[in-house]
């Protein structure tokens, strides 16, 4: 969702005449898009708006920081660094333009920081520069309060964008030679038209999924309480859905579940696994797994491996758990040590791998269709994904000099390792 806030962001600012420089360096105005869903990330905005101090104290460069990190720190960050002009949340895009007129005008400091934003932050100037592969939001913000995150503070409310925006800027996309979608939100199954057609996520899908030129749809990310089997329904009867589903569980414990104050349990989790696993079309399933929350236990932490034992997963995000600032569960006390946290980590990190290692192992000898992303010189292989969101490297006969960027090819493939596939262009 950042980097299609960037496109956004950087869009309004191409129609308004700014020119985009290579390096923050060159540029008179730079703007720092920050993330604060883990406590690093903040750490690093900090460290980079430091490094950037030297450019305003010589040549009056003017700077801005975007994003959560924005949201969340507010005016906080015109003290921890004086050099910044700008700091706009995430929530406050759709206010973007005009706080860029008060920074032209010479204010020294402006600020975007309201929640209380009733609709999504819906541009016609996005820039992309993938030329294939398109970024569309349907959703922005989320009404969930998982114990642990700050997204709800950082991004406010709920709000989806009408259907016939969404389904209009997919026709544009694909007018322009994009095809491959991904729709975008913090909870893409909430999404519910507000129009009077009142379309929910899977009808959206589906519609999506049948516009012309269009043949690849993803959509990230999801919410367990919100799946709907009507999802891998659509899924299942529309071939230009891709057959992977990513569905974050966080943990394989009820009692961690309800700290985390998920509102679903292990069973209920299952439950959504076995649509999956029912429907037609073999469908990829990864997962979010979140170690270390507090009170967590070596029972706990059996119950999450039981899991991907159970569902084995096609691959997982693993984090480690990190206090953020407003959340319940940075009072619940019970915080794990950072090195036990680690030792959870491996330990899920270990038991997947083997999981991966066994599932990629049934595609070789099997020929998937890839759509090709980019040519690594390193190995001298194109690189790309099945619709199973496989990553794919292999060989052609003309090496770089096929050009197939953008393409989709069929690839035989030959090896499997934990994280991809080796093959040659069938
Ligand atoms: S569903 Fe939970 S984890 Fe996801 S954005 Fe909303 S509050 Fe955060």
């Amino acid at each position: 969702m950042n980097v299609h806030d960037s496109e956004k962001v950087i869009g309004t600012l191409r129609e308004r005449g700014y020119l985009q420089k290579a390096t923050a360096e060159e540029a008179g105005l730079v703007l720092y898009n920050t993330c604060s869903i883990r406590d690093k990330a903040e750490q690093k905005v900090f460290n980079k708006l430091q490094n950037f101090k030297k450019g305003a104290a010589k040549s009056g460069q003017v700077f801005g920081v975007l994003g959560c990190v924005a949201q969340q720190e507010g005016e906080k960050i015109f003290d921890r660094a004086p050099h910044v002009s700008l700091v706009v949340g995430s929530a406050s895009y759709t206010k973007f333009p005009e706080l860029l007129v008060q920074i032209e005008q010479g204010e020294r400091r402006v600020t975007g920081l309201s929640l209380d934003v009733d609709e999504a932050f819906d541009t016609p100037y996005t820039r992309r520069d993938n030329p294939y592969r398109a970024f569309v939001t349907i959703i922005e913000g989320c009404d969930k309060a998982c114990s642990y995150c700050v997204v709800p503070f950082t991004r406010g409310p709920e709000r989806s964008r009408t259907a016939d925006s969404v389904i209009d800027e997919v026709r544009r996309l694909a007018d322009l030679g994009y095809s491959e979608i991904t729709l975008l939100g913090q909870n893409v199954n909430s999404y519910r038209d507000p129009s009077p057609k009142g379309w929910d996520f899977a009808t959206c899908l589906e519609r999506v999924g049948q516009v012309k030129g269009i043949r690849r749809v993803r959509f990230t990310t999801s919410h367990p309480r919100d799946f709907t089997k009507a999802i891998v329904e659509a899924i299942d009867a529309t071939p230009t859905l891709c057959n992977h589903i990513h569905l974050p569980v966080q943990s394989g414990s009820d009692r961690v579940l309800t700290g985390m104050q998920r509102l679903y349990t292990r069973e209920q989790y299952l439950e959504r696994i076995g649509w999956m696993k029912a429907a037609k079309r073999p469908m990829t399933i990864t997962t979010d797994i979140i170690v270390g929350f507090p009170g967590e236990t070596d029972e706990d932490i059996d119950d999450t491996l039981g899991l991907l034992d159970e569902v084995q997963f096609d691959a997982i995000f693993n984090f480690k758990y990190s206090q953020r600032p407003n959340t319940p569960a940075l009072g619940m006390g019970d915080h794990i040590p950072e090195e036990e946290k680690g030792r959870r980590h491996m330990k899920v990190q270990e038991r997947q791998r083997m999981i991966q290692i066994q599932n990629n192992a049934n595609y070789v000898g099997d020929t998937y269709e890839v759509h090709v992303e980019f040519f690594n010189l390193a190995t001298g292989q194109w690189v790309g994904k099945t619709t199973q969101h496989k990553t794919v490297n292999f060989s052609h006969p003309s090496g770089q000099a096929a050009n197939l960027l953008g393409q989709y090819v069929d690839v035989l493939v030959m090896r499997a390792g934990p994280v991809s596939l080796v093959g040659e262009a069938a």
